[in-house]
């Protein structure tokens, strides 16, 4: 609990309209996109870096907790403040100071939501790719924190392929400006990857300097059915071997094409075991069918038994909304669910998609498997109803299975949700000992009295990854994340 003397002390920062303590405001600050909830003492809306430097430099003094906040839309337990303390919310932090055409770059605040600022810099002639689907909603500062992807990352890298600069505020409250303007620099170490990522246990991104990209002038999209997912699989290795970088390869297997149907009706069929959403874009509309239909070409070679091409903008964002639809459509199926977000090099696909289907019949759970398929970043979505006894620990059982075939296949736990609380109990399993005494090595320099996001990314330490694992979960609302 905060004293009433430290919530004036911080009302005097901000401004008394910046400061939310009541129940219902409490209640909005509690969760994100998981199962977990636990209410901040207080939620504070900053305006500047200056108000940020100022409340941390308080926090540290006080030696408050503090988490940071964009939308709350992470999927990994990220802005549960669970060991309450202050939320520090940079959704007033939303001004693009600069779109810059002669350095081709933009300067941000750190709580621009990232599909405006896309509108806004392809209203300019200008493409700034990392397109995470949650993109109408996750700001650009919760992107670098948890280093967001998407569809398009594919071909043009991530968000950490776009950061030049960023200013950031250390838990003392002191301000680091890091980077420019600049498209090439190793001078010392790269300070700015390191927060990139780092989930907000490391410092609080304020402004974010990003590299912009010529808009591509046309796309062409196409879908690929499979009568066999393995064989949807294989075309995806196919593909990428084709000498193409697409700037899509999606895939969605049976289960997410089912209830993605009966929730946008546009005609899929759902008798096939997967299908595969293609893309190209570029500035010749003529090279980019040619890659489109040679990628088609691959698909049928593989055992594609209908392929589709959108004949125009109005079809190709039917396909896509029927792709951002994915996690609508599967709260629709069951009440709960857990979305994992697993990586395996791309030549392992078929096989963890193999395993995948055992562990779900081995748990008696649906694991509907959707993702990006081009970079081996699948999504197994655990769907169960927390309501019925024991379905909970068997959900637990087939996340940690899934979490293993990956680091078994050479893979890892996460390719853009990141650890949060609800992966670090697997942290060490996935790294090895020597990276997270590293990691909390950095932790402690940067953070040394540990008040920033207490209780993420690094395992607990008290026992078994399986039984923390169970002991992380009872707190479920029963809220669908999405
Ligand atoms: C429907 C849906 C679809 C999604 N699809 C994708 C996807 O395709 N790709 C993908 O990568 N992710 C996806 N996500 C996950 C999520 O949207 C991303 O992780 C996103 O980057 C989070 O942004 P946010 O603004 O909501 O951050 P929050 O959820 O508010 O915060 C996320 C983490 O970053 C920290 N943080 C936030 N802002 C800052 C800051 N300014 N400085 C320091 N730390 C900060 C927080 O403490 C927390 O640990 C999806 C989520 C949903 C609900």
């Amino acid at each position: 609990m905060l004293t009433d003397s430290q919530l004036s002390q911080i009302r005097a920062i901000v401004g008394a309209e910046n400061v939310h303590g009541g129940p219902a405001e409490l209640i909005a600050y509690s969760y994100d996109g998981t199962f977990e909830q636990h209410p901040p003492d207080v939620a504070v809306t900053p305006a500047s870096t200056e108000e940020v430097a100022a409340v941390m430099r308080f926090a540290y003094q006080e030696e408050i907790p503090v988490v940071t906040r964009g939308a709350g839309t992470n999927l990994s337990g990220g802005t549960i403040p669970l060991t309450g303390g202050i939320v520090l919310a940079l959704t007033r932090m939303n001004r693009i100071i600069e779109i810059d055409h002669v350095n081709t770059c933009a300067v941000v605040e750190a709580g621009v939501v990232n599909g405006e600022f896309q509108a806004r810099v392809e209203s300019e002639g200008l493409f700034y790719p990392p397109d995470p689907s949650s993109l109408a909603q996750s700001t650009l500062g919760g992107n670098v924190a948890c280093c967001a992807g998407g569809p398009r990352c594919l071909k043009y890298g991530v968000t950490k392929d776009y950061v030049l600069g960023m200013t950031v505020v250390l838990s003392s409250g002191e301000v680091l400006e890091w980077g420019g303007k600049l498209f090439k620099n190793v001078t010392g170490y790269n300070l700015a990857q390191l927060f990139i990522g780092s989930e907000g246990t490391l410092g609080v991104v304020t402004r974010i300097i990003l590299r912009l990209l010529p808009l591509p002038r046309v796309r062409n999209t196409a879908v690929a059915f499979f009568p066999r997912l393995d064989d949807a699989a294989a075309a995806v290795v196919g593909v990428m071997g084709a000498g193409i970088l697409p700037a899509t390869l999606e895939i969605m297997d049976q289960a997410t094409i089912n209830v993605v149907e009966q929730y946008v009706r546009i005609g899929l069929p759902t008798d096939v075991e997967a299908l595969l959403l293609l893309e190209q874009d570029g500035n010749d509309q003529d090279a980019v069918d040619r890659e489109v239909a040679r990628m088609v070409e691959v698909c049928r070679k593989h055992g594609a038994s209908d392929v589709r091409m959108a004949k125009d903008a109005a079809e190709r964002n039917e396909l896509w909304r029927a792709r951002r639809s994915i996690s609508g459509a599967l709260g629709r199926y069951r009440p709960s669910k857990l979305g994992e977000d697993i990586v395996v090099p791309r030549g392992q696909i078929p096989a963890v998609v193999r395993r995948i289907r055992e562990i779900g019949q081995e748990f008696g759970l649906a694991i509907p498997v959707f993702g990006h398929a081009g970079d081996g970043n699948l999504h197994p979505n655990i769907l169960f109803d927390f309501r019925v006894p024991g379905e909970l620990e068997r959900v637990q059982g087939a996340a940690a299975a899934i979490f293993r075939a990956a680091i078994a296949l050479g893979g890892t736990l996460t390719g853009e949700h990141g650890v949060g609380s609800l992966k670090k109990e697997f942290l060490e399993e996935a790294v090895g000992p020597l990276a997270v005494q590293i990691m909390r090595d950095i932790k402690a320099a940067l953070d040394p009295k540990g008040l920033l996001n207490q209780g993420k990314m690094f395992p607990s330490g008290s026992g078994p990854a399986m039984e923390d694992f169970l002991t992380a979960l009872p707190t479920l609302q029963g809220i669908t994340p999405g």
